[in-house]
């Protein structure tokens, strides 16, 4: 499933093609991903200039000049090509294909269709009933420390499933918060509310690094076309403990015949990864 990184790398990859390029031709043709595609998407793109492509969360918001904002997500499957060339016919998991001015083809592909095509406009996008309970953006300047720690005072919960909901901070799934925790040396397990002051601080400053260095090793991997086998937006990123139950955490000195290693423990039927000796 793509996570934020893989989402900011759509976004980078697709924002020089289609910022500030003219939508001459949007072909939908889907009735329904995870909720019904709006039957006026594409009349309300075409003919239309791209004026941002931007991120929020895992949604990409795409504005246009006549004030309609196309609303993409990915979820689980979902990936979009870039086609310089003639594309070839679309399969029935390619939903959508925008044409620009200069001739390049995006197409959007979601097999499991639980993506989202959707549609809103600039005067009411910050009302959008997906977007207005999203807390701060991990990249954005609104999160820090501070922010961080305000928003998990008094919480109760342990910090690996506040991390996860979505009003807390926004766009951050199971992968990266195991990675975040390991990097701070915060156990999973720890009650939320005592992540305060410069625990929350180094919290804050590994979420946006584990998410920095995510996105740069996918920004090497972004290709224009792509094989069945690899959508342009994932990428084989090394993990520390993710998926790595058993292992040695990276710089670990105790041995791991007599830990065991790194331990996955299952929260909220999600599983985490951690290491007992290093997070505390
Ligand atoms: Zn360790």
């Amino acid at each position: 499933m793509p996570e934020l990184p893989e989402v900011e790398t759509v976004r980078r990859g697709l924002a020089p093609v289609l910022e500030n390029a003219t939508l001459t031709e949007v072909q939908v043709r889907t009735a329904k991903l995870r909720w019904p595609v709006p039957k006026d998407l594409a009349k309300s793109l075409v003919g239309d200039r791209v004026l941002g492509l931007r991120r929020r969360a895992k949604y990409l918001l795409m504005e246009m000049t006549g004030g309609g904002v196309a609303i993409i997500h990915l979820g689980m499957t979902g990936h979009m090509t870039i086609w310089r060339e003639t594309p070839p016919p679309p399969g029935r998991h390619d939903h959508m294909d925008l044409l620009t001015d200069a001739g390049v083809c995006v197409r959007f592909t979601d097999s499991r269709r639980f993506g989202a095509l959707l549609l809103d406009h600039r005067d009411t996008i910050t009302e959008n009933k997906l977007l207005r309970n999203l807390g701060p953006d991990p990249l954005s300047n609104r999160f820090d420390g501070q922010e961080l720690a305000r928003r998990l005072k008094g919480r109760a919960s342990p910090i690996k499933a506040a991390l996860m909901d979505q009003r807390i901070v926004a766009g951050l799934g199971n992968i990266y918060v195991s990675e975040s925790l390991f990097r701070s040396g915060i156990s999973p397990k720890r009650k939320s509310g005592t992540v305060q002051g410069g625990r929350a601080e180094k919290l804050a400053v590994a979420i946006r690094g584990v998410l920095a260095d995510a996105i740069a090793a996918g920004g090497t991997s972004l290709r224009d076309h792509v094989s069945p086998d690899g959508a342009m937006g994932y990428f084989q990123h090394q993990f520390s403990v993710y998926g790595r139950e058993g292992k040695a955490c990276p710089g670990c000195v105790c041995d791991v015949e007599k830990t065991g290693g790194i331990r996955r423990l299952v929260q909220a039927g999600r599983s985490t990864f951690y290491c007992t000796r290093r997070q505390r």
